[in-house]
């Protein structure tokens, strides 16, 4: 393919924010909740692809879009004249039709696609700003439905919306930082290149997205930085910084420093600032002073590190601290004392504990799970549907479950590579109980547990069913514990100290959920959960094979929260795991 084509074929991220808007404005619109759906399905499952769509369009055509689950005949269409021309006829109607604005509200909580059509239709209102305006001015409550409670909760949904979406989400940035860094780094003018800031250091959502650089020709570098295909206007430009917005929204800064210099830039960009500011003053006890330009002997400021970030670190006596611990939350003090953890890492975990299949909610069939766990290296892998009380999700009957474990015991027959375990995600209802009988639970190899209704319950209530749920000897696993969703969902009011002290003296491990806009157990969290001595269980709850890889995010959350392999059950060989259950050996066959 001509090198022309290539630099401006749309990336994975812009065709799903472009689904997505397609899906929002049909929303606004009054579309059917299956049109409206469809779109959303095709983006999440976009976002999750491991392979670039222009890639799997080069190789099979419209027909290779459409055999990717979730995505339908008119879906494959769009997509393909995104990667032909760069743009979606259908999109760019719909926006003439309707205010982009609109698009935004549609993110406040509490705010659905009806109201926002009414505010519209009634009041010409178009934009957040004008919504809080008529909000606190009395203006929304002669509407038809509204009062002056729903102002109020409106102007809590307009503040939660600022709290969240200054941020973007980890797994939003993480895969377009990675690509330009990897593009840098071909140029022959750079030497060094990497994430720098909150995105370096994992955090769950970011800010803008910082990238460091070093050269000893900073123009150069920072002319092919902008001339990236992802680049849609170039922001601001100084001597040795440029920043750019992508065509995908994001705002990335690069910096371009000297080699020499590149260790102690690095450190001083990566951050986080209270951990520099420890560590600076730790700098001042020896008579030292640490700088973006490096390490510096006091009173004479004579240069004596700064090349690489371990230099940095050494001058004070430390061995380098992970990025991912620099929150000054004592790991300094530990790196003093020789007693920073031994992260555990991707390569540590045997297996995923929380996967669907499309005997539920979810698209893989058990076939799909299978082979997606075997690429990723996995020795078990465990199915857990969602159970019939929850039928929104399409929760299994008894004797549905009864056949799914014939159909993973076959399944086990085809693929002596791998191990499947059946299992189930129960719901725990609002008196701790949870779906199906013991004897049924008793014959699957892992029951997990989770909230699904009455997230608003009080603290009393919440924490009482998850207890008691901890409490069941057939449950093994609580999944999300705290249910929140990033940008979308507040933490339930559960009291953890109750439930770690729980779960720990039950032997019930708490799950590190994966899926990028949960990660629950969140890094605090997780952190407090391994001092009150619970284990915990890093699953993706993939409802389609290829969001298996999103354990990469909850092995970095694992690392926030100094997690350990030992404090992680599916880092176990199959055989420890099974022991750790305590279940006996081979149940499901
Ligand atoms: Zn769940
Ligand atoms: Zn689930």
């Amino acid at each position: 393919m001509p090198e022309s084509d290539r630099v401006t074929r749309m990336e994975n991220s812009e065709i799903a924010a472009a689904l997505l808007e397609i899906g929002e404005l049909l929303e606004i619109a009054g579309e059917s909740v299956f049109r409206v759906g469809a779109y959303e399905r095709a983006a999440i499952t976009i976002r999750s692809l491991s392979r670039d769509l222009g890639d799997i369009y080069d190789e099979g055509s419209l027909k290779a879009l459409q055999s990717i689950g979730g995505i339908g005949k008119s879906t494959a269409e769009k997509i393909e004249e995104m990667l032909t021309t760069g743009r979606c006829g259908y999109l760019e109607e719909l926006r003439q039709s309707l205010p982009a604005s609109l698009v935004t509200m549609i993110q406040i909580p509490g705010v659905g696609p009806k109201k926002i059509k009414l505010f519209y239709d009634e009041l010409g209102i178009e934009s957040i700003d004008q919504l809080e305006e008529a909000a606190k001015t009395g203006g929304l409550r002669e509407l038809k439905g509204m009062s002056a409670k729903s102002e109020e909760n409106i102007l809590k949904g307009i503040a939660a919306y600022h709290e969240h979406h200054e941020r973007i989400l980890l797994s939003d940035a993480y895969p377009l930082a990675a690509k330009i860094v990897g593009e840098l780094r071909r140029h022959p003018a750079l030497e060094q290149a990497d994430m720098a800031g909150s995105l370096r250091r994992f955090r769950e959502t970011i800010g803008d997205i910082d990238v460091l650089a070093s050269s000893a020709a900073p123009e150069e570098v920072m002319d092919a930085f902008e001339s990236l295909p992802q680049v849609a206007e170039v922001i601001a430009r100084g001597a040795t910084k440029s920043s750019v917005r992508t065509r995908a929204g994001l705002q990335v800064d690069l910096r371009v420093v000297a080699p020499h210099e590149y260790g102690a830039a690095l450190q001083y960009f990566t951050g986080s600032k209270a951990h520099n500011i420890h560590l600076r003053e730790l700098a001042r006890k020896h008579d030292l002073k640490i700088s973006e330009y490096g390490v510096f002997q006091m009173p004479a400021e004579k240069r004596i590190a700064g090349a690489t970030e371990e230099e940095v670190y050494a001058t004070l006596g430390l061995p380098l601290i992970p990025a991912v611990l620099r929150e000054d939350t004592g790991e300094i003090e530990a790196a003093a004392e020789g007693r920073l953890p031994k992260l555990l890492g991707v390569d540590d975990i045997c297996g995923d504990l929380h996967v669907h299949t499309n005997w539920s909610d979810a698209m893989p069939t058990i076939e799909q799970v299978a082979e997606a766990a075997i690429e990723l290296g996995y020795a078990y892998v465990a199915i857990s549907d969602h159970a019939f009380k929850l039928p929104v999700a399409g929760g299994l009957t008894p004797q549905q479950l009864e056949e799914q474990m014939d159909a993973i015991a076959a399944a086990n027959e085809k693929y002596p590579e791998i191990t499947i375990l059946a299992g189930s995600e129960v719901n725990i209802d609002n008196d701790g109980n949870v779906d199906f009988d013991e004897e049924l639970l008793a014959r699957l190899d892992v029951v997990a547990a989770s909230v699904h209704a009455g997230f608003g319950q009080d603290r009393a209530q919440i924490t009482a069913r998850t207890i008691g749920a901890i409490e069941n000897p057939h449950v093994e696993i609580i999944c999300h514990p705290t249910g929140r969703i990033l940008g979308k969902r507040d933490p339930f009011a559960i009291d953890l100290d109750a439930v770690f002290k729980a779960a720990a003296e039950h032997n019930t491990a708490l799950e590190l959920n994966s899926f990028p806009d949960r990660l629950d157990l969140k890094d605090d969290y997780l952190r407090e959960a391994k001092r009150a001595g619970v284990k915990i269980a890093i699953n993706t709850d993939a409802h389609h094979a290829e969001q298996l890889r999103f354990v990469e995010y909850g092995v970095v959350t694992a690392q926030r929260g100094w997690l350990e392999a030992e404090d992680v059950i599916n880092t176990y060989p199959l055989e420890k795991l099974r022991g750790w259950l305590g279940r006996g050996s081979t149940p499901s066959l």
